[in-house]
C-alpha cells in the first residue's frame, strides 16, 4: 500500500525535483537577487548560449512565454492580416491564439490518429495563395514528421514554424526539437519538460536576420534605447527564471533518461489493455504527457481519483471548437469544419502521471489501478 502522507501521487511533481536541486537553485536565485540586474542579466545572456548549443541552433532568445515567442515568431516574420496559418486542429489553444493575435487566420489540418500530430499527407490540400506559414506542434512531446513539413513548405515556399511547447528535448531522427524547421518556440511554463517557476520560453532559428528582429521585438522594438524601428512587446524572460533554468537544464538530460524509463515501465505494465503512445521508430519524445486512450473517460478519471491517482485532459476540444474561434471553423466553401481524427482525440485522450521521479512503487499502483478501472 501507498502510504499516502509520504507518498501521495501527484500529476507532476515539482517539489521531488526541487528535493534534488534546491539548494543550487536557492543559490542562483540569491546571485540574481545580490547583483540586481533582473531585466536581461548575464543568467539570460547564459542560458541563451548554453540553450542554443543544446538544441543546435544558432540562436536563442529567451521570451516571456510560449506564446509570446509564437507570437512574437509571426511578427518576426511579418506574418499578418490577409494572411493564412496552416496549423493542426488537435493542439492546446495558444497554437492558433497566436495565429489570430497578430491578425492572421488560422487553417486547421487534421491529425495523425498515431501521433497526434499535424497529419502531414493532408497539409497541401489546405495550402492557398495566402498561406504564409506552417505551424506543427509536438503534441505530447514527440515532434512532428518535421522532414516532410519542411519539403511541402519548400515547394510552396512557405515558412515552418515549429511549436515545440511541449516538446523541447525530445529529437527527431536524431535532431533536437526547436532545430527542425526555420524557427522553433518552446515554453518554461513549470509543467513542460523544461519549467522555470513562472512563465518563460525561447524562439531558436539559423537566421541572423530573424533573430535580430525577435530580440528587438522583444524590447518594444528598439533597435537602439528609445529608437523604435518596429513595434514589439515586453517580451523578455526575466533574470530570476533564467537563473533556475540553468540548474535545472544541468540535470535536464538525467531527467530525459528518465522520463523514457517511466514511459517504458507504463509501456509494459499497459500495452495490453489500452492504446499506449506510439512514439516513430526515428523520434525519441520528451514525454510532455504519457496519454492514453480510453473509452468512458469520465468514468475512468472518476474511479482512478478514488483511489489517489490524478488525469487530466489534454485536450477535451479541438482547437476551432473553441467559442473564441468559431469564425474559423469553415471549409473553404462555407461548411462546417468537422475533422475526424480531431474530434476522437479529444473525446478519448486522457493522461496518466507523468513526471521523471515518479518511483516504481508508484508506477506499479497506477499502472495497477489502471488495469482494475479498466477491467
Ligand atoms: C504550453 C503550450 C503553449 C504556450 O506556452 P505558454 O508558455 O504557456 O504560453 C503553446 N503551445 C503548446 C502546444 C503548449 O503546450
Amino acid at each position: 500500500m501507498l502510504r499516502e502522507t509520504s507518498e501521495k501521487i501527484q500529476f507532476i511533481d515539482l517539489k521531488a525535483q526541487y528535493a534534488l536541486v534546491g539548494s543550487r537553485i536557492d543559490e542562483s536565485i540569491r546571485r540574481v537577487l545580490q547583483h540586481g540586474q533582473y531585466i536581461l542579466g548575464p543568467e539570460v545572456v547564459e542560458l541563451e548560449a548554453k540553450l542554443a548549443q543544446y538544441v543546435g541552433a544558432r540562436h536563442c532568445i529567451t521570451v516571456a512565454s510560449g506564446t509570446d515567442g509564437l507570437v512574437m515568431a509571426l511578427m518576426a516574420l511579418k506574418v499578418g492580416p490577409g494572411d493564412e496559418v496552416v496549423v493542426p486542429g488537435f493542439s492546446f489553444f495558444a497554437t492558433a491564439e497566436a495565429v489570430c493575435l497578430v491578425g492572421a487566420k488560422p487553417v486547421f489540418v487534421d491529425i495523425d490518429p498515431n501521433t497526434y500530430n499535424l497529419d502531414s499527407s493532408k497539409l497541401e490540400k489546405a495550402i492557398t495563395k495566402n498561406t504564409k506559414a506552417i505551424l506543427p506542434v509536438g503534441l505530447y512531446g514527440q515532434c512532428a514528421e518535421m522532414d516532410e513539413i519542411n519539403r511541402i513548405a519548400k515547394n510552396y515556399n512557405l515558412i515552418v514554424v515549429e511549436d515545440a511547447a511541449q516538446s523541447f528535448g525530445g529529437t527527431y531522427k536524431g535532431r533536437k526539437s526547436c532545430a527542425l524547421s526555420a524557427i522553433g518556440v518552446t515554453s518554461f511554463f513549470p509543467a513542460k519538460p523544461l519549467g522555470c517557476y513562472g512563465d518563460g520560453g525561447a524562439v531558436f532559428t539559423d537566421s541572423d536576420d530573424w533573430a535580430k528582429s525577435l530580440r528587438e521585438i522583444r524590447v518594444h522594438g528598439q533597435s537602439q534605447r528609445y529608437y523604435h524601428t518596429r513595434l514589439g512587446i515586453t517580451g523578455r524572460l526575466d533574470t530570476l527564471q533564467a537563473a533556475v533554468l540553468l540548474v535545472k537544464l544541468d540535470v535536464f538530460d538525467e531527467e530525459m533518461r528518465l522520463r523514457q524509463k517511466v514511459a517504458r515501465k507504463y509501456d509494459e505494465a499497459l500495452g495490453g489493455v489500452v492504446s499506449t503512445p506510439k512514439v516513430l521508430d526515428h523520434n525519441v519524445s520528451a514525454f510532455a504527457q504519457y496519454t492514453i486512450e480510453v473509452e468512458q473517460r469520465d468514468k475512468f478519471q472518476k474511479e482512478l481519483d478514488a483511489v489517489g491517482v490524478p488525469t487530466a485532459v489534454h485536450y477535451p476540444t479541438p482547437m476551432y471548437r473553441q467559442p473564441a474561434l468559431r469564425e474559423y471553423a469553415r471549409t473553404n466553401d462555407g461548411a462546417d469544419l468537422h475533422l475526424e481524427v480531431s474530434e476522437n482525440a479529444s473525446a478519448r485522450v486522457v493522461s496518466l502521471p507523468f513526471h521523471p521521479y515518479l518511483s516504481d512503487r508508484q508506477i506499479e499502483f497506477i499502472t495497477k489501478s489502471v488495469r482494475k478501472v479498466l477491467s
